[in-house]
């Protein structure tokens, strides 16, 4: 079993990178991707670990995109079996910068709404990176959310009151970036774009060109009929497959790495096999 999809304290998981690469050893788990949002701090520390019990560690990205064919983010999932360069990784820093400046949108707008968050104990909560899973966990602890889906649900999630529009790439943009880094692009829990398998093919039929390389098919969000759907379309396509937990530790705390939700996740061992075959001349390190 592998999981190519999960956050460290990072980004928005809870869960320092060690242990998130001490809890896939002890899973058993043959390969991880470390996936944060915007940047590879997570995978950067990790990869200094020095027993790794047989698991192959995948230095990864998950970036937000905006699509003039979906109302919401797009994500994207970057893997780099050889490590991006200068280029990526300051690109990487730009969008941080632009994650910082909606910050402090977001945070006055909370503000205008009523609500006593301050920088100080936006600070105290957060780890290495800002996101609203933080803003959500504050907001629970000082009695404005009864939990963090309630926080999303009720004020930060696109739509609602306090959501503030991030400076994001476009999606053709991201692949391509990703392509010209070495990367192998991964279109991430499609079901969240749509479960349409009719749009979501000629959406990734039009992203080729760009360079996408794989679709995220396993995933907690995903029914085995949309495991299904988007398993045919990969093959229809030839596109790779990817998957993972997207295990954020106690900020999705329903979500197990590797198992997902109640253990019903299995990503095959063979899917980073076929990664390695298919991406064979970039693969250094796996
Ligand atoms: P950010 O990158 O700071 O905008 O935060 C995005 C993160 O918030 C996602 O990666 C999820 O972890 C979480 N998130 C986004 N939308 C929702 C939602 N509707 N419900 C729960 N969590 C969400
Ligand atoms: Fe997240
Ligand atoms: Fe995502
Ligand atoms: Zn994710």
């Amino acid at each position: 079993m592998i999981d190519l999809h999960c956050h460290t304290d990072c980004s928005d998981g809870s869960d320092a990178p060690v242990d998130v690469v001490r809890l896939a050893t002890e899973l058993g788990l043959e390969a991880l991707a470390i996936t944060d949002h915007d940047t590879l701090d997570g995978y950067d520390m990790a990869r200094k670990q020095s027993d790794l019990a047989g698991c192959s560690l995948i230095c990864g990205v998950e970036l937000s995109t905006h699509s003039s064919r979906c109302s919401r983010s797009v994500h994207l999932l970057a893997y780099f079996f050889r490590e991006p360069g200068s280029e990526f990784r300051s690109w990487l820093q730009e969008l941080r910068e632009g994650r910082c400046e909606r910050n402090i949108l977001l945070q006055q707008r909370l503000q205008s709404l009523g609500m006593e968050i301050s920088w100080s104990e936006l600070e105290a909560i957060s780890g290495k990176q800002l996101g609203r899973p933080h803003f959500a966990r504050l907001m629970v602890k000082k009695g404005y959310a009864a939990s963090l889906q309630d926080a999303f649900d009720r004020y930060l999630a696109e739509g609602r009151p306090a959501y503030v529009e991030r400076n994001e790439p476009a999606l053709e943009e991201a692949v391509e970036r990703v392509a010209a880094a070495g990367g192998i692009a991964t279109l991430a829990h499609p079901a969240r774009i749509t479960r349409d398998p009719h749009t979501l093919r000629s959406l990734v039929a039009d992203l080729i060109p760009y360079g996408l390389n794989a679709i995220e098919c396993f995933h907690p969000e995903h029914s085995a009929e949309d495991t299904n759907h988007w398993l045919a379309i990969a093959s229809e396509l030839d596109l790779a497959v990817t998957g993972g937990s997207d295990y954020h530790g106690s900020y999705k705390p329903d979500i197990r790495l590797g198992t997902g939700r109640s253990g019903t996740l299995h990503v095959p061992s063979s899917l980073f096999l076929e990664l390695k075959r298919r991406f064979a001349e970039t693969v250094v390190n796996a």
